[in-house]
Parts: structure tokens; C-alpha cells; sequence
């Protein structure tokens, strides 16, 4: 069921994240510890998004294992950045296997990252999907529930919602329709993180001066929390705030 993460913080090569630690993305995608809902690998495509120093960011990303890419260890070692969001991808069965649906998604400042699965997929959702604007139905990246969810929260943010406001919003109102969906979303600007826990696991690691938001640890290092079910972690590189889901509407 996907892994992801996303880092803030001093600037830190790729492969900090995707290769060197212990249990690195890398890993996650062939040796996943926590897989709920099915899946035992995260072989159907992998994605990294980055902030250059001067803007961005910069997207990366294939249908293949992320295991499989011989170009992107050299890649990630001599690229360096403050703010990365990574995932790879499991496909959940009769969602197609491509690079368009392979996180993150990208529009302007915004990376985003959906871990988990929509219940009833699509009937649940039309109705939700009915409020979209058509263009914006007809460019989906891909005939998944994360390129739909990505769609929802996008809508929001453009109306001006607060990062918080239009992930929480977006998480209630699937919830609502398609209950028992997995719903762990992750939206960076490159300053501001916010990630939801629900249905997988998620932990995050701070250290004052960054943080790192991660479906699983990345080592052993005992500052890793694991975010409670039905949280919503709301991080820049200095500063952390978990809080329930429910409580996220009113921004
Ligand atoms: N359902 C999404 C997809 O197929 C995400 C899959 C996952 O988290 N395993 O793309």
C-alpha cells in the first residue's frame, strides 16, 4: 500500500532519504515492514519531488520498481535540497500501472502523495468528483483514487483553503461517502508539510531544526513517533502540530 515521506529542513542530498538510512525508501519498496491492506511490494512505479534552492520543484518519476532505476542513485546522491516529498507505489488491483499514476502529483508550489485506498472505487466518490470542475476531471493524471483525491484537494487549495483545511476537508468528506477507506495524504509547498493517518501507519522525527514525515521509520533512531490513527500532522522544518482530524474544518 505505498510508502511515502517528506523531509523539511537543511538541505540534505536525495540519496539521505531514498538510499543511506537503514530502512530508506528504497528498501520500504521491497521490504515494506507495515503493509496494511494488502500488497507485500512497492514494485508499480516510485515518484521524488524536490526544491531546488531558487524554486521548483522538480518532479521525477516512473512506472518502474524504484529498485529497478539505475540512473537515480547517482541522480539522488549529487542532488540536494530542504524539501523533498518521495513515494512508491503498490497499485491497488484494477488501477493501472503508470507513470502519470505515480506520486507525487504536481501543480505550482504543491507536491502530493496518497498512500491508501478509496473504498468503492469510483462509484463512492462521483459525487464528490461531481463538484470538480470538468476540465479539471478531464486532466486527471490517471483513472485512480489518488489522482481524484489530489483533484479534491487541489480544488481547495485554489478556493484558498489553508493546506490543513483542504487535506482534513478532503479526508472527511471521502470518509463520509466511503468509509473503511485508507486515506494517508501528504501535501508539501516545500515550507509547510501536512500528512493524515488514516487506515496506515505514518510516523514522523523531529529534531528542531527539521522534520521528517514517513508511512515507516527510516532507523532506529528512538525520536520517531508514531502519529496516532485519524491525526493530521501539520509541520514546517522548525515546528510540529498533531491534531485530530476532526478538528481541522474550520481554517
Ligand atoms: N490506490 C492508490 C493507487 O493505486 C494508492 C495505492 C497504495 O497506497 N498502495 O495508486
Amino acid at each position: 500500500m505505498c510508502r511515502h515521506l517528506a523531509y523539511l529542513g537543511p538541505p540534505l542530498s536525495l540519496a539521505a532519504l531514498l538510499y543511506d538510512p537503514p530502512h530508506a525508501l528504497a528498501r520500504q519498496s521491497w521490504a515494506p515492514v507495515d503493509m496494511r491492506g494488502g500488497g507485500t511490494v512497492n514494485a508499480d512505479g516510485f515518484g521524488v519531488g524536490w526544491y531546488p534552492a531558487d524554486g521548483g520543484p522538480v518532479r521525477y518519476r516512473r512506472d518502474v520498481p524504484l529498485w529497478a532505476d539505475a540512473t537515480l542513485p547517482a541522480l539522488a546522491a549529487a542532488t540536494v535540497s530542504g524539501a523533498v516529498l518521495a513515494a512508491v507505489r503498490s497499485a491497488t488491483v484494477g488501477m493501472p500501472v503508470v507513470e502519470t499514476a505515480a506520486a507525487p502529483f504536481v501543480e505550482g508550489r504543491w507536491l502530493f502523495s496518497h498512500n491508501g485506498v478509496v473504498r468503492g472505487w469510483p462509484d463512492s466518490v462521483v459525487p464528490l468528483a461531481r463538484g470538480l470542475p470538468t476540465r479539471d476531471l478531464l486532466t486527471l493524471d490517471a483513472p485512480t483514487d489518488s489522482a481524484l483525491l489530489w483533484a479534491l484537494v487541489r480544488h481547495r487549495l485554489r478556493a484558498g483553503a489553508a493546506p490543513a483545511a483542504a487535506v482534513g476537508d478532503t479526508v472527511r468528506a471521502v470518509g463520509e461517502l466511503a468509509p473503511d477507506s485508507r486515506l494517508n495524504l501528504l501535501l508539501t509547498d516545500g515550507r509547510t508539510a501536512v500528512a493524515t493517518a488514516r487506515g496506515h501507519a505514518l510516523s514522523t522525527r523531529t529534531d528542531g531544526r527539521s522534520v521528517l514525515i514517513a508511512s515507516e521509520p527510516l532507523d532506529d533512531d528512538p525520536a520517531w513517533k508514531p502519529v496516532p490513527a485519524d491525526h493530521l500532522v501539520v509541520a514546517t522544518a522548525d515546528d510540529l502540530r498533531i491534531e485530530p482530524i476532526e478538528g481541522t474544518s474550520a481554517a
